[in-house]
């Protein structure tokens, strides 16, 4: 008997005809002789819709009052999906957030998981009963709602994991499992059977929507088996694990593609100490998270330093950097929006030299010029014309093979 924490997403829970599927395959896990905790997502995409009813109501709801809201989504699908597997002749018992014991800080609608209480979830199970759980919300010291920010479920069910020491965690969704790169965008992208949560955790950060970064990066530290499958197919899925050196066949892994990007350059700044810090705590200071930073040669004692936000956070920091900018004497603020970042990632990179140069030769035969440049251990990051970014996917992933094997 295996303990098996499955995590459904919204589009698994859209409609009572899927709701009865998923009842159906968690049936079927509990009767394969498993103990099994469900952790679901609210129906499609009823969140958004809760969230887009309190901007009708007012622009500034309060965090407090749209984690409120936005936690009755899950208990929809909680109940309902207990009613589905109680149909079906097995116990069934829903668990709110609060109810289970998951403990968060207080910072309302991206709160963090502090502790998990397992007594409810264990006791619950030992009588043989299918757990079902609320996905993204918790409860703070206060006994106030919290919810653990956008596709938070995913970071529920892998800390729930976590917390029992399950044995494994599946994650529900409606693609089979991990791809070398949008299959949406090219048509020959194969699903990848293992990738190591490294490689995983940058895919994820990098705008792959499969997974949650925080998920993976809890499931890496407490070292969960996860896999990624369809809650609609019998397919395998893939397997997110610590994949070993001997296992690393490809050098790339995946290309990906993020469009949520904005590019701020502040040219003509002096170049002396605390200038970039100038820039980059006063950005902290208002929660603005920078992804990119480049700072350009020294000439005549002048540099320009570029980085990039996310786009939702282009206005703010623009008002911030042109701020700081009149303070350190800068000449002037420039900023597009019209920029993305295409990716390569691959634990293999580690050992092979050229894969950055190999990339660059690629976008150069394609004519696409590179405006900025990243790298890490597993990555390399370049930031293009966004009308551009689908004709350097195609590209990369035909030059590294990615189609083949
Ligand atoms: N329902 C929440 C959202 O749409 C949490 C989740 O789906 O994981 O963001
Ligand atoms: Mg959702």
């Amino acid at each position: 008997m295996a303990l098996i924490v499955q995590k459904y997403g919204g589009s698994s829970m859209d409609g009572p005809e899927r709701i009865k599927n998923v009842a159906g395959r968690v049936v079927n896990t509990k009767r394969a002789g498993h103990q099994v905790v469900a952790v679901v997502s609210a129906p499609g995409d009823m969140t958004d819709r809760l969230i887009e009813m309190a901007y009708q109501i007012t622009p500034n709801p309060s965090p407090r009052e749209l984690d409120m809201l936005m936690a009755t989504g899950e208990q929809i699908s909680i109940a309902l999906l207990a009613m589905a597997i109680q149909e079906l002749g097995e116990p069934a018992i829903s668990l709110t957030g609060p109810q289970v014991g998951i403990l968060t800080d207080s910072v309302h609608t991206k709160a963090s998981i502090l502790k998990i209480d397992c007594s409810r979830l264990l006791q619950e199970l030992e009588q043989g009963k299918i757990v079902i759980v609320a996905g993204f919300q918790g409860m703070d010291a206060f006994r106030e709602i919290t919810t653990l920010g956008r596709g938070g479920s995913d970071t529920t069910a892998v800390a729930i994991a976590a917390a029992l020491k399950a044995d494994l965690c599946e994650i529900y969704t409606d693609v089979e499992g991990v791809y070398t790169t949008d299959p949406r965008i090219v048509p020959e992208a194969r699903k990848l059977e293992a990738i190591s949560y490294d490689e995983m955790l940058e895919l994820a950060c990098l705008g792959s929507k499969v997974l949650h970064p925080r998920a993976v990066e809890l499931a890496k530290i407490y070292n969960v088996p996860l896999v990624v499958r369809s809650s609609f197919t019998e397919a395998p899925g893939t397997m997110v694990k610590e994949v070993s050196q001997m296992e690393k066949k490809m050098v790339v892994t995946g290309v990906a593609g993020d469009k949520n990007v904005a590019q701020i350059v502040v040219h003509h700044v002096p170049d002396r100490p605390g200038i970039a810090k100038a820039i980059f705590k006063a950005l902290a200071a208002e929660n603005i998270n920078v992804d990119m930073i480049i700072q350009s040669a020294m000439r005549d004692g002048i540099n320009d330093i570029a980085f990039t936000v996310a786009r939702p956070d282009l206005k703010q920091a623009v008002a911030v950097t042109e701020r700081v900018a009149r303070e350190i004497g800068a000449t002037g603020v420039t900023f597009r929006d019209d920029v993305a970042k295409v990716s390569i990632v691959g634990a293999g990179m580690i050992s092979h030299p050229g894969v950055a140069a190999e990339m660059f030769a690629c976008l150069a035969e394609e004519g696409i010029n590179i405006h900025m440049i990243s790298t890490s251990e597993i990555k390399v990051s370049c930031i293009i014309d966004e009308e551009l970014l689908e004709k350097a996917i195609k590209a990369l992933h035909r030059r590294f093979n990615l189609d083949k094997i």
